[in-house]
C-alpha cells in the first residue's frame, strides 16, 4: 500500500515511519516551501510522548538544547505557591519530561523519515482530495496531484484535509487566551535553572525557564475575550508586542520586565482547541494529531498525543482488516484518552484568566492543593505505553 501524508510537523514523519514498520510506503507532503528547523518555539513533551519518540529518533539528537520540565508556581508578589516535580517520572515512567525547541523536534523526525527513505515533498499546500475505486487523489496548490491507497491527515489544528473531508465539523474553538512567546538572553541570567518558573501575575500568566545552553525561553498568556481574526496577529510588530506585555506585566516581580525588554522576536498566537469531532476517518482517509483534536497547551500534551497517535494507528492497520477497520477501531482506542486530556487542559488554562484580587487571594491559597492534587491525576497521562508487539485482534 501507499500512503499520503499531508502535512510534515510532528505528526507527519512520525506516522510515516511507524507506517514502515507495518510494511506500508509513505510520501509526505507539506505546504511550506522548505524545512526550517528555526522556526517556531519551545513544547513540553512528557513520559508517554518521550517513550513513543524513542522508537523513532535518538532522544540525544532533540536534547541538544532544553529545558527541565519541572514547574515552580509564584504569585504576583513572587511568593512561591506550588510546585510539580517530576523527579520520580524517569524510574516509573522510564522518562522525565522536559521542554524542547520545536524546530529540533521537527527536523530529527523529518531527518529520521527521510533517511529511512521517506520522500518529503515541501510547496505542496493540499487544495482537495478525491476518493474513487480504491484510490486518494489529492491535488495542490501548485497544480500538481498525487494517488495513495489511503492518506493520513496530519496537518495540524486548521487541517485542510479535516475541511475537505468534512466541510460541516465544528471549527477549532478560542479558548479565550492568546499566548506569546520567545527566546532572550540576559547576561546575568545564563545558568540552567531546577525549573521552569511561572508566575500568575497581576494581569496575565508568565512562564520561563533557562535552557541548557543559557538562552531564556518564556511564554506568556493573556487573557482576551474576543478571537482575533485569522492571520490579524500574525504582522504584529515586535514593538508593539513588547508595549503590550510589558504594560500587562508592570506591576509583576522581575525579571519579567527585562526579559521582555531584550527580547529580539516575539511569537502570538491565539490559543484553540477542538473539544470533540464526532468523526476522524472517512473512507480511506484518516486524521491524526491536531488535525483530529488538537488541545490547548497549558498541560504540554499536543506534541506527546500527536506522537502516540502514530504508533495506535499503525498498530491498527497492522491488525485490523481492511483499513475502515483499522481507522474505527483507532477512533475507539483514542478518542476518550484525548477527550479527557483536552478538558483537563482547558481547567488548567481557565485558572490562567484574570480574577479579582479576592479570587486572587483564594487561588494563592489552594493553589498548592490543587497543584498535588493535579500532579497525581497525571499518572494515567504519563504511563500511557502503546504494547507494539500485543495483536489487536
Ligand atoms: C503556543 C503553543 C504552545 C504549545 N505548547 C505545547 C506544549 O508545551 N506541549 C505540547 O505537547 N504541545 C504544545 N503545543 C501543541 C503542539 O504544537 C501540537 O499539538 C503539535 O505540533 C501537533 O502536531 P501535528 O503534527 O498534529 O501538527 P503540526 O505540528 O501543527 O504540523 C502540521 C504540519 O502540516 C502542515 N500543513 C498545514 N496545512 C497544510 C496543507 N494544506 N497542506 C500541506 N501541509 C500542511 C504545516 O505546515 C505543519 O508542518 C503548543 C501549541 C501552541 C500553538
Amino acid at each position: 500500500m501507499k500512503a499520503i501524508i499531508i502535512g510534515c510537523g510532528i505528526a507527519g514523519p512520525a506516522m510515516a515511519l511507524a507506517l514502515q514498520k507495518v510494511g506500508v510506503q509513505a510520501v509526505i507532503y507539506e505546504a511550506r516551501e522548505a524545512a526550517d528547523d528555526a522556526q517556531g518555539a519551545f513544547l513540553g513533551i512528557s513520559p508517554n510522548g518521550l517513550n513513543i519518540l524513542k522508537e523513532y529518533v535518538a532522544l540525544d539528537e532533540v536534547l541538544t538544547d532544553y529545558t527541565p520540565g519541572r514547574i515552580r508556581f509564584f504569585n504576583a508578589r513572587n511568593k512561591a505557591i506550588g510546585v510539580i516535580d517530576n523527579a520520580g517520572q524517569l524510574s516509573r515512567y522510564g522518562s522525565e519530561t522536559v521542554q524542547v525547541k520545536r524546530g529540533l523536534l521537527n527536523g530529527a523526525l523529518r531527518r529520521a523519515a527521510q533517511e529511512a527513505g521517506i520522500p518529503v515533498e515541501f510547496g505542496k499546500r493540499l487544495l482537495s482530495i478525491g476518493q474513487r475505486e480504491g484510490t486518494v487523489t489529492v491535488s495542490f496548490a501548485d497544480g500538481s496531484i498525487a494517488e495513495g491507497d489511503l492518506l493520513i491527515g496530519c496537518d495540524g489544528i486548521h487541517s485542510a484535509v479535516r475541511r475537505a473531508v468534512f466541510p460541516n465539523a465544528p471549527e477549532p474553538e478560542y479558548t479565550g487566551l492568546l499566548s506569546t512567546g520567545g527566546f532572550t538572553r540576559l547576561d546575568d541570567l545564563t545558568l540552567p535553572a531546577d525549573a521552569i518558573r511561572m508566575t500568575f501575575g497581576e494581569r496575565g500568566f508568565f512562564g520561563y525557564a533557562v535552557s541548557t545552553s543559557g538562552e531564556i525561553w518564556w511564554f506568556n498568556n493573556i487573557a482576551q475575550a474576543t478571537a482575533p481574526r485569522r492571520h490579524e496577529l500574525d504582522q504584529s510588530e515586535l514593538a508593539y508586542l513588547k508595549g503590550r506585555l510589558t504594560a500587562l506585566h508592570k506591576n509583576d516581580p522581575e525579571p519579567i520586565a527585562s526579559i521582555i525588554e531584550r527580547a529580539h522576536s516575539i511569537e502570538i498566537y491565539p490559543i484553540y482547541d477542538i473539544p470533540f469531532l464526532d468523526q476522524w476517518h472517512q473512507d480511506r482517509v484518516c486524521l491524526i494529531g491536531d488535525a483530529a483534536h488538537a488541545t490547548a497547551p497549558h498541560i504540554g500534551q499536543g506534541a506527546s498525543l500527536a506522537l502516540e497517535d502514530t504508533l495506535v494507528l499503525a498498530q491498527c492497520i497492522r491488525d485490523c482488516a481492511g483499513l475502515q477497520a483499522a481507522f474505527a477501531r483507532f477512533q475507539s482506542l483514542r478518542q476518550a484518552r484525548v477527550q479527557a486530556i483536552i478538558r483537563q487542559a482547558r481547567k488548567v488554562g481557565d485558572t490562567k484568566t484574570v480574577p479579582n484580587r479576592f479570587q486572587q487571594f483564594f487561588r494563592d491559597l489552594l493553589l498548592p492543593f490543587f497543584v498535588r492534587l493535579e500532579a497525581r491525576k497525571m499518572d494515567w497521562v504519563y504511563g500511557y505505553r502503546v504494547d507494539w508487539h500485543r495483536k489487536l485482534i
